[in-house]
């Protein structure tokens, strides 16, 4: 009997401990808990590691994409077109800025299909806005030309992708804007709800700044109609710190991921995702997804010796809500996804996990096939 959970909470604090606690007495100690020097110095911090000229610190993920969305003037009338494999968060944004959600299908890597989006572009289209997903950027020369052919914004959801690249380029630069959460079980967490979005427009960059504090500019004018969405100081304090860390992060995830990859690689029940040495992806694994036959008894299997696993999105793609509209049985366009669906799981993929809780993990998938 193991015991592997699927995300370890306690350890993201234990890990670094001695630091947090510092960190903790330092800030509170000066009493720098509202748009202090360490948000300023975090954001510095993240538009470089991005790529980026403005990065901000905002509540969460979410509202990162609403006012990223609303500085666009994305709103009713208009068409913003996202994979259905996504959090419920990326479409709600968009319905909470009264704009439409059209969903694309998945490609073979699981990820915004920019051939299935294609179909789906009509007149009212405002912008592509892909799910940089599992901490893997979608093919964006594929994006880009797409929306470079209609005239279309590229806005990335890319709140699993820090660190992500595709062909060089960090998830969350390529477009109108990116986003980022630092939820606690995201590649780089906090101690609750986090979030930044991102971009290079600087006129963009004025319009979030005042959103996210009540409509106030640099002058601290009221210039526009705002809201508070701010990233607490004390937050952005811990995240300067993990920043400082994370490169190692993002190594030993691929390392993980190396090990599952090689471990189920050529097994004609599991459709792996792309292992870490592929060209133009640079993939930090947020999640570790895969396909797998009979994945519930699979599912049960590991739980049954102590491994813990996830189907993400608690099972449910975006066009199979029913109480928001939506069913599976209304899409006949969106095979790949449904396909993935009734397959996926993701397996423990976290900085706690041992080299040994990896084989173990392998070891029991295999011998569920095996039997
Ligand atoms: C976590 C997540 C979000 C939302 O982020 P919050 O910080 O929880 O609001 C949005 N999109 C995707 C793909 C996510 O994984």
């Amino acid at each position: 009997m193991y015991d592997i959970p699927f995300f370890n909470y306690p350890a993201i604090y234990k890990r670094f401990e001695k630091e947090y606690d510092a960190i903790f007495k330092d800030v509170c100690s000066r009493g720098a808990f509202i748009l202090q020097k360490d948000l300023a110095e975090f954001e510095a911090a993240l538009a470089e590691f991005l790529g980026v000229k403005h990065a901000f610190g905002v509540n969460d993920g979410t509202n990162a994409m609403i006012l990223g969305l609303k500085a666009h003037g994305i709103g009713p009338g208009d068409e913003v077109i996202i994979a259905s494999h996504t959090y419920i968060a990326t479409a709600a944004s968009i319905k909470l800025v009264g704009a439409t959600p059209v969903f694309a299908d998945i490609g073979e890597d699981n990820i915004f299909s920019a051939a299935s989006a294609a179909k789906k572009i009509t007149s009212k289209t405002k912008a592509l806005m892909p799910t940089q997903l599992n901490g893997r950027c979608a093919n964006m020369d594929e994006v880009g030309a797409l929306a470079k052919q209609h005239g279309l914004m590229i806005f990335e959801d890319s709140a699993q992708g820090l660190g992500a690249a595709f062909k060089g380029k960090r998830a969350g630069s390529f477009g109108g804007f990116g986003t980022l959460s630092f939820y606690p079980a995201k590649v780089m967490g906090c101690f609750g709800d986090g979030g930044a979005v991102m971009t290079n427009d600087d006129a963009i960059a004025d319009r979030l700044y005042e959103m996210r504090d009540h409509g106030r500019n640099h002058d601290g004018e009221v210039v526009d109609w705002g809201t508070n969405a701010r990233l607490d100081n004390l937050q952005a304090a811990f995240l300067k710190f993990r920043m400082g860390n994370y490169a190692e992060d993002m190594q030993r995830r691929r390392e993980i991921a190396k090990m599952y990859h090689d471990g189920l690689s050529g097994h004609d029940k599991i459709y792996l995702p792309q292992g870490p040495s592929d060209g133009d992806h640079y993939d930090v694994y947020q999640n570790y997804e895969l396909a797998a036959e009979e994945r519930d008894a699979l599912r049960a299997h590991l739980a049954n010796k102590g491994i813990r696993t996830i189907i993400q999105w608690a099972g449910t793609p975006v066009h199979w809500f029913e109480k928001l509209g939506y069913g599976r049985e209304q899409f006949d366009d969106l095979p790949r996804t449904d396909w993935f669906f009734d397959r996926c799981l993701m397996l423990p993929m976290h900085m706690a996990l041992s080299d040994a809780d990896v084989k173990a993990v392998i070891d029991t998938i295999l011998e569920f096939y095996e039997s």
